[in-house]
């Protein structure tokens, strides 16, 4: 269910929301299934493709925006977030979306993320996880576990403890949080409708399998397991959860009552305010 009251007329179908771009991902990438999860998404909510933007950092998953027909900006290595928030700011008439994968997000992007949470700037950050910089080859990201030995710049694993990004997201301020996995294609869109239409700022993770790099991940599927069917409001419970998290519970973890950040309390900026205040 999509809390989003949805009364328009369809007038747009998911192929609507996609570009004559052919994806250029490996065959069976998991990123395949969050595009269409996303165009999925887009048309059940029924937003104006004009009205959407996408922005994303570098990385297999920062090709999104190119394979969509919505406003687009593939920006630089971990700054997807700061840039989707001056948009915000600039633009808060606009549906904000991010995407990206671990590598740019966490490690590269790991003080924006912070503090985007912490911001709560209404915008929805979808992060392709596969625990592996993909583009590059291979090597380990911020989400690999440490006994990971698939890289031979750590043929040993990692000997140090992933981070985990649902928690620091807790901990920094984000008012919904939510992990889904890209073998359920519905269960993704479900998962993106609901953080579009949850005020501030939306986590959502998604185990994306990387099947050139960790083709073991194609057995996500059977680990999955859909705990989290029930969203919680309070912190303290949705801490609890996460302890015993093995990472692989999907659902919206939580759903917080934080006021988003408003640039402009009246949100009425024009590009002469703009221009004004910024001294352009
Ligand atoms: Fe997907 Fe991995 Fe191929 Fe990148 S390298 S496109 S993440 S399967
Ligand atoms: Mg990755």
């Amino acid at each position: 269910t999509i809390p989003c009251d949805v009364t328009a007329e369809p007038t747009y179908s998911a192929n609507d929301y996609k570009s004559q771009i052919k994806p250029v991902w490996c065959p069976g990438c998991g990123d395949y299934s969050v595009l269409s999860a996303l165009t999925k998404a887009l048309s059940e909510l029924q937003l104006p493709p004009e009205q959407v933007a996408l922005v994303s950092g570098i990385g297999c998953s920062s090709r999104l925006p190119a394979y969509t027909s919505l406003y687009g900006f593939h920006s630089i290595h971990g700054r997807a977030l700061p840039v989707a928030t001056g948009l915000k700011a600039a633009r808060p008439d606009l549906t904000v979306l991010v995407a990206g994968g671990d590598g740019d997000g966490f490690s590269i992007g790991g003080n924006h993320f912070l503090h985007a949470c912490r911001r709560n700037i209404d915008m929805t950050y979808i992060v392709m996880d596969n625990a592996v910089y993909g583009m590059t080859k291979g090597q380990a990201s911020p989400t690999t576990a440490p006994d990971w030995t698939g890289s031979k710049l750590t043929p040993e694993g990692t000997g140090i403890e992933a981070i985990h990004p649902l928690e620091i997201a807790l901990s920094a301020g984000a008012n919904f949080i939510a992990r889904t996995f890209a073998g359920q294609p519905n269960h993704v869109a479900q998962m993106i409708c609901e953080g579009i239409c949850a005020p501030g700022f939306s986590l959502i993770q998604v185990l994306s399998p990387c099947v050139t790099f960790r083709p073991e991940q194609r057995g996500y599927k059977e680990q999955v397991h859909q705990d989290w069917s029930t969203p919680v409001t309070d912190r303290k419970e949705a801490f609890l959860r996460l302890l015993d998290d093995d990472g692989f519970a999907t659902g919206v973890l939580y759903r917080g009552n934080h006021r988003p950040f408003h640039p402009a309390p009246d949100d009425t900026l024009s590009i002469a305010d703009l221009e004004k205040r910024f001294a352009l």
